[in-house]
Protein backbone atom coordinates (compact mmCIF):
# COMPACT_ATOMS: atom_id res chain seq x y z
CA UNK A 1 0.00 0.00 0.00
CA UNK A 2 2.64 2.20 0.51
CA UNK A 3 4.59 2.05 -2.52
CA UNK A 4 1.60 2.34 -4.14
CA UNK A 5 1.43 5.64 -2.18
CA UNK A 6 4.69 6.87 -2.81
CA UNK A 7 4.34 6.20 -6.59
CA UNK A 8 0.76 8.42 -7.33
CA UNK A 9 2.56 11.43 -5.08
CA UNK A 10 5.44 10.53 -7.12
CA UNK A 11 4.20 10.92 -10.70
CA UNK A 12 2.19 13.99 -9.13
CA UNK A 13 5.55 15.55 -8.18
CA UNK A 14 7.03 14.89 -11.55
CA UNK A 15 4.11 15.68 -13.40
CA UNK A 16 4.16 19.48 -12.15
CA UNK A 17 7.72 19.10 -13.74
CA UNK A 18 9.62 17.97 -10.13
CA UNK A 19 12.41 15.84 -10.57
CA UNK A 20 13.79 13.17 -7.63
CA UNK A 21 16.91 14.46 -5.47
CA UNK A 22 19.89 12.27 -5.66
CA UNK A 23 20.48 13.19 -2.49
CA UNK A 24 18.85 14.57 0.55
CA UNK A 25 21.05 18.03 0.46
CA UNK A 26 20.28 18.60 -3.10
CA UNK A 27 16.22 18.31 -1.97
CA UNK A 28 13.65 21.25 -1.75
CA UNK A 29 11.49 18.59 0.24
CA UNK A 30 12.15 15.45 1.72
CA UNK A 31 8.67 12.96 2.00
CA UNK A 32 8.61 10.55 4.51
CA UNK A 33 5.56 7.94 3.68
CA UNK A 34 5.91 6.12 7.01
CA UNK A 35 5.11 2.51 8.65
CA UNK A 36 4.51 1.45 12.13
CA UNK A 37 3.44 -2.07 11.71
CA UNK A 38 7.11 -2.61 13.57
CA UNK A 39 8.92 -1.43 16.17
CA UNK A 40 12.41 -0.85 13.98
CA UNK A 41 10.41 0.32 11.51
CA UNK A 42 9.42 3.66 13.40
CA UNK A 43 13.09 3.46 15.33
CA UNK A 44 14.56 3.83 12.08
CA UNK A 45 11.67 6.38 9.99
CA UNK A 46 12.24 8.51 13.69
CA UNK A 47 16.17 8.42 12.80
CA UNK A 48 15.53 9.74 9.58
CA UNK A 49 13.46 12.06 10.24
CA UNK A 50 15.70 13.79 12.65
CA UNK A 51 18.14 13.41 10.38
CA UNK A 52 16.12 15.78 7.98
CA UNK A 53 15.42 18.20 11.01
CA UNK A 54 19.25 18.70 11.42
CA UNK A 55 19.21 19.50 7.75
CA UNK A 56 16.76 21.94 8.03
CA UNK A 57 18.36 23.83 10.32
CA UNK A 58 21.08 25.04 7.91
CA UNK A 59 18.37 25.13 4.80
CA UNK A 60 15.17 26.54 6.18
CA UNK A 61 13.28 26.45 2.98
CA UNK A 62 13.52 22.78 3.26
CA UNK A 63 10.17 21.54 3.65
CA UNK A 64 10.03 18.08 5.79
CA UNK A 65 6.29 15.97 4.99
CA UNK A 66 5.71 13.13 7.51
CA UNK A 67 2.49 11.22 5.76
CA UNK A 68 0.87 7.56 6.37
CA UNK A 69 0.64 5.15 9.72
CA UNK A 70 3.44 6.76 11.99
CA UNK A 71 1.51 10.06 11.39
CA UNK A 72 -1.67 9.05 12.93
CA UNK A 73 -0.15 7.66 16.22
CA UNK A 74 2.29 9.83 17.20
CA UNK A 75 2.76 13.75 16.97
CA UNK A 76 5.72 14.44 15.32
CA UNK A 77 7.01 18.08 15.67
CA UNK A 78 9.40 20.30 13.88
CA UNK A 79 8.23 19.35 10.68
CA UNK A 80 6.09 21.02 7.92
CA UNK A 81 3.27 18.62 6.69
CA UNK A 82 1.70 15.57 8.85
CA UNK A 83 -1.02 13.52 7.27
CA UNK A 84 -2.25 10.46 7.90
CA UNK A 85 -2.83 7.51 5.87
CA UNK A 86 -6.27 9.10 4.40
CA UNK A 87 -5.33 11.98 3.29
CA UNK A 88 -1.39 11.12 2.62
CA UNK A 89 -1.95 12.53 -0.85
CA UNK A 90 -2.90 15.91 -0.06
CA UNK A 91 0.95 16.62 0.66
CA UNK A 92 1.14 17.39 -2.85
CA UNK A 93 -1.32 19.77 -2.76
CA UNK A 94 0.64 21.07 0.52
CA UNK A 95 3.65 21.04 -1.46
CA UNK A 96 2.16 23.94 -3.50
CA UNK A 97 1.29 21.93 -6.72
CA UNK A 98 -1.85 21.41 -8.17
CA UNK A 99 -3.07 17.97 -7.99
CA UNK A 100 -3.64 16.43 -11.89
CA UNK A 101 -5.76 13.70 -13.37
CA UNK A 102 -3.35 11.87 -14.71
CA UNK A 103 -3.95 7.91 -15.96
CA UNK A 104 -1.33 5.81 -14.08
CA UNK A 105 1.95 5.64 -15.20
CA UNK A 106 2.46 2.37 -17.54
CA UNK A 107 4.20 0.18 -15.34
CA UNK A 108 4.59 -3.05 -15.02
CA UNK A 109 3.39 -3.55 -11.85
CA UNK A 110 0.22 -1.77 -11.07
CA UNK A 111 -1.34 -1.79 -7.73
CA UNK A 112 -5.61 -1.52 -7.05
CA UNK A 113 -6.93 -0.90 -3.47
CA UNK A 114 -10.27 -2.75 -3.05
CA UNK A 115 -10.20 -1.83 0.61
CA UNK A 116 -8.75 0.47 3.07
CA UNK A 117 -8.50 0.11 7.31
CA UNK A 118 -9.03 -2.84 9.00
CA UNK A 119 -11.86 -4.28 11.58
CA UNK A 120 -10.11 -7.44 12.44
CA UNK A 121 -8.26 -6.33 15.67
CA UNK A 122 -5.79 -8.99 15.84
CA UNK A 123 -4.11 -8.74 19.13
CA UNK A 124 -0.35 -7.59 17.76
CA UNK A 125 -1.62 -5.52 15.43
CA UNK A 126 -1.77 -1.93 15.01
CA UNK A 127 -3.14 -1.57 11.66
CA UNK A 128 -7.02 -0.95 13.07
CA UNK A 129 -6.05 1.74 15.23
CA UNK A 130 -3.49 3.81 12.90
CA UNK A 131 -5.47 2.76 9.12
CA UNK A 132 -8.72 2.87 10.73
CA UNK A 133 -12.08 0.90 10.35
CA UNK A 134 -12.85 -1.32 7.11
CA UNK A 135 -13.94 1.30 4.27
CA UNK A 136 -14.80 -0.57 1.71
CA UNK A 137 -13.77 1.01 -1.98
CA UNK A 138 -16.89 1.46 -4.71
CA UNK A 139 -17.06 -1.29 -6.90
CA UNK A 140 -17.28 1.22 -9.73
CA UNK A 141 -14.24 3.46 -9.01
CA UNK A 142 -12.32 0.37 -8.58
CA UNK A 143 -13.19 -0.95 -12.57
CA UNK A 144 -12.64 2.79 -13.60
CA UNK A 145 -9.07 2.38 -12.21
CA UNK A 146 -8.13 -1.23 -13.52
CA UNK A 147 -9.15 -0.22 -17.33
CA UNK A 148 -6.64 2.16 -17.10
CA UNK A 149 -3.78 0.11 -16.23
CA UNK A 150 -4.86 -2.96 -17.68
CA UNK A 151 -3.25 -2.74 -21.35
CA UNK A 152 -0.32 -1.28 -19.99
CA UNK A 153 0.44 -3.55 -16.56
CA UNK A 154 1.88 -6.73 -16.62
CA UNK A 155 0.84 -7.91 -13.29
CA UNK A 156 -1.73 -6.18 -10.82
CA UNK A 157 -2.39 -6.61 -7.90
CA UNK A 158 -5.43 -6.39 -5.56
CA UNK A 159 -4.56 -4.32 -2.43
CA UNK A 160 -6.70 -4.85 1.15
CA UNK A 161 -5.56 -5.78 4.55
CA UNK A 162 -7.75 -8.77 4.57
CA UNK A 163 -9.01 -8.18 0.61
CA UNK A 164 -11.45 -11.56 1.76
CA UNK A 165 -13.72 -8.97 2.83
CA UNK A 166 -14.69 -7.56 0.02
CA UNK A 167 -18.27 -8.23 -0.61
CA UNK A 168 -18.64 -10.75 -2.91
CA UNK A 169 -14.45 -10.83 -3.47
CA UNK A 170 -14.68 -14.22 -5.66
CA UNK A 171 -17.15 -12.29 -7.88
CA UNK A 172 -14.89 -8.91 -8.02
CA UNK A 173 -11.89 -11.09 -9.15
CA UNK A 174 -13.75 -13.64 -11.78
CA UNK A 175 -15.13 -10.13 -13.44
CA UNK A 176 -11.44 -8.81 -13.47
CA UNK A 177 -9.97 -12.04 -14.55
CA UNK A 178 -12.29 -12.05 -17.70
CA UNK A 179 -11.51 -8.80 -19.13
CA UNK A 180 -9.51 -9.22 -21.90
CA UNK A 181 -5.48 -8.08 -21.94
CA UNK A 182 -2.34 -9.61 -21.28
CA UNK A 183 -2.46 -9.24 -17.46
CA UNK A 184 -1.90 -11.67 -14.34
CA UNK A 185 -3.78 -10.93 -11.64
CA UNK A 186 -2.62 -10.97 -8.01
CA UNK A 187 -3.93 -10.21 -4.49
CA UNK A 188 -2.54 -9.07 -1.15
CA UNK A 189 -3.28 -10.32 1.57
CA UNK A 190 -5.73 -12.96 2.17
CA UNK A 191 -6.94 -13.22 5.92
CA UNK A 192 -7.03 -17.70 6.67
CA UNK A 193 -10.13 -16.71 8.68
CA UNK A 194 -12.19 -15.28 5.21
CA UNK A 195 -10.38 -17.10 2.62
CA UNK A 196 -12.78 -19.68 0.85
CA UNK A 197 -13.12 -22.29 -1.37
CA UNK A 198 -15.23 -20.24 -3.98
CA UNK A 199 -11.89 -18.12 -4.07
CA UNK A 200 -9.88 -21.14 -4.69
CA UNK A 201 -12.05 -22.60 -7.27
CA UNK A 202 -12.26 -18.54 -9.18
CA UNK A 203 -8.26 -18.87 -9.02
CA UNK A 204 -8.59 -22.14 -10.58
CA UNK A 205 -10.47 -21.80 -13.27
CA UNK A 206 -9.33 -18.42 -14.73
CA UNK A 207 -5.68 -18.75 -16.03
CA UNK A 208 -4.95 -14.77 -15.92
CA UNK A 209 -5.15 -15.51 -11.56
CA UNK A 210 -1.65 -15.77 -10.65
CA UNK A 211 -1.11 -18.93 -8.83
CA UNK A 212 0.27 -17.51 -5.69
CA UNK A 213 -1.33 -16.58 -2.50
CA UNK A 214 -0.21 -14.78 0.78
CA UNK A 215 -1.79 -16.33 3.30
CA UNK A 216 -0.28 -15.37 6.76
CA UNK A 217 -0.74 -18.27 9.25
CA UNK A 218 1.25 -16.41 12.48
CA UNK A 219 1.73 -19.00 14.36
CA UNK A 220 0.72 -23.24 14.13
CA UNK A 221 -0.38 -23.17 17.92
CA UNK A 222 -3.98 -23.20 18.50
CA UNK A 223 -3.34 -21.74 21.72
CA UNK A 224 -1.35 -18.67 20.40
CA UNK A 225 -3.65 -18.09 17.65
CA UNK A 226 -6.17 -17.88 20.05
CA UNK A 227 -4.05 -15.21 21.82
CA UNK A 228 -3.77 -13.47 18.65
CA UNK A 229 -7.23 -13.29 18.04
CA UNK A 230 -6.95 -14.92 14.67
CA UNK A 231 -10.18 -16.72 14.37
CA UNK A 232 -8.60 -19.89 12.90
CA UNK A 233 -7.37 -23.20 14.15
CA UNK A 234 -4.20 -24.95 12.71
CA UNK A 235 -6.59 -27.83 11.41
CA UNK A 236 -8.41 -24.96 9.21
CA UNK A 237 -5.37 -22.86 7.96
CA UNK A 238 -4.00 -26.94 7.11
CA UNK A 239 -7.69 -27.19 5.55
CA UNK A 240 -7.15 -24.31 3.12
CA UNK A 241 -3.61 -25.37 1.85
CA UNK A 242 -4.57 -28.95 0.67
CA UNK A 243 -7.87 -27.09 -1.09
CA UNK A 244 -5.21 -24.63 -2.80
CA UNK A 245 -2.66 -27.57 -3.85
CA UNK A 246 -5.60 -29.94 -4.45
CA UNK A 247 -7.35 -26.67 -7.16
CA UNK A 248 -3.87 -25.44 -8.58
CA UNK A 249 -0.86 -28.29 -7.87
CA UNK A 250 1.78 -25.34 -9.05
CA UNK A 251 0.35 -22.89 -6.37
CA UNK A 252 3.13 -20.94 -5.08
CA UNK A 253 2.09 -20.59 -1.04
CA UNK A 254 3.75 -17.64 1.30
CA UNK A 255 3.03 -16.64 4.49
CA UNK A 256 4.21 -14.52 8.07
CA UNK A 257 5.23 -15.95 11.31
CA UNK A 258 5.70 -14.34 13.96
CA UNK A 259 8.04 -15.85 16.99
CA UNK A 260 7.80 -14.94 20.51
CA UNK A 261 4.44 -13.85 21.06
CA UNK A 262 3.63 -13.35 24.61
CA UNK A 263 2.42 -16.73 26.35
CA UNK A 264 4.68 -18.94 23.78
CA UNK A 265 6.18 -21.43 25.47
CA UNK A 266 9.22 -23.82 23.29
CA UNK A 267 7.06 -26.43 22.96
CA UNK A 268 4.55 -24.13 21.35
CA UNK A 269 7.03 -22.14 18.97
CA UNK A 270 8.07 -26.14 18.08
CA UNK A 271 4.77 -26.96 16.90
CA UNK A 272 4.77 -24.20 14.36
CA UNK A 273 8.28 -25.56 13.09
CA UNK A 274 6.52 -28.77 12.53
CA UNK A 275 3.79 -26.96 10.68
CA UNK A 276 5.97 -24.68 8.98
CA UNK A 277 8.03 -28.14 8.11
CA UNK A 278 4.71 -29.47 7.24
CA UNK A 279 3.43 -27.06 4.76
CA UNK A 280 6.97 -26.37 2.61
CA UNK A 281 6.14 -22.70 1.94
CA UNK A 282 7.57 -20.99 -1.11
CA UNK A 283 8.42 -18.47 1.18
CA UNK A 284 8.22 -17.01 4.76
CA UNK A 285 8.10 -13.55 6.46
CA UNK A 286 9.43 -14.41 9.92
CA UNK A 287 9.39 -11.88 12.70
CA UNK A 288 10.27 -11.95 16.50
CA UNK A 289 7.26 -10.41 17.87
CA UNK A 290 7.37 -6.44 18.24
CA UNK A 291 5.36 -4.64 20.85
CA UNK A 292 3.20 -2.16 19.60
CA UNK A 293 1.83 -0.10 22.82
CA UNK A 294 -2.42 0.58 22.36
CA UNK A 295 -2.36 -2.81 21.14
CA UNK A 296 -3.95 -5.66 23.58
CA UNK A 297 -1.15 -7.88 22.83
CA UNK A 298 1.48 -5.63 24.43
CA UNK A 299 -0.57 -5.45 28.12
CA UNK A 300 -0.77 -9.67 27.81
CA UNK A 301 1.21 -11.48 30.41
CA UNK A 302 3.82 -13.66 29.58
CA UNK A 303 5.87 -11.59 27.46
CA UNK A 304 8.84 -13.24 25.81
CA UNK A 305 11.90 -12.07 26.50
CA UNK A 306 13.32 -10.26 23.24
CA UNK A 307 16.19 -12.42 23.04
CA UNK A 308 14.22 -15.65 22.75
CA UNK A 309 11.78 -14.33 20.45
CA UNK A 310 15.40 -13.35 17.94
CA UNK A 311 16.51 -16.94 18.56
CA UNK A 312 13.37 -18.55 17.93
CA UNK A 313 12.99 -16.29 14.46
CA UNK A 314 16.54 -17.12 13.45
CA UNK A 315 16.20 -20.86 14.28
CA UNK A 316 12.71 -20.43 11.88
CA UNK A 317 14.35 -18.71 9.56
CA UNK A 318 16.93 -21.00 9.46
CA UNK A 319 14.76 -24.19 8.68
CA UNK A 320 12.82 -22.37 5.67
CA UNK A 321 16.13 -21.27 4.35
CA UNK A 322 17.10 -24.77 4.21
CA UNK A 323 13.81 -26.04 2.59
CA UNK A 324 13.71 -23.46 0.11
S1 LIG B 1 -6.27 -8.64 9.66
FE1 LIG B 1 -4.18 -7.91 9.24
S2 LIG B 1 -4.34 -5.66 9.31
FE2 LIG B 1 -6.21 -6.47 10.27
S3 LIG B 1 -5.75 -6.49 12.47
FE3 LIG B 1 -5.23 -8.54 11.65
S4 LIG B 1 -3.04 -8.43 11.10
FE4 LIG B 1 -3.78 -6.33 11.36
Amino acid sequence: MNVNTAAKITQQLLAAGHAVAATDEEADAIIFNTCCVRNTAEQKILSHIALAKQLKRQKPNLKIAVIGCLSAKRKINGVDILLGTDNAMDVVEKLGVAMQPLAPEANATAYIDITYGCDNYCSYCIVPYVRGHLRIRPYDEIIAEFNQVKDTAKNIYLLGQNVNEYPDFPKLLAELAEQPGDFNLHFLSAHPKDFDLETIKVMARYPKIAHDVHLPMQSGCDKILKLMNRKYTVTDYLEKVKLLREYMPDIHITTDIICGFPGETDEDFDATVEVVKQIKFSAAYIFPYSNRSGTVADKMSGQVPFHTRKARATKLVEIMRKMS
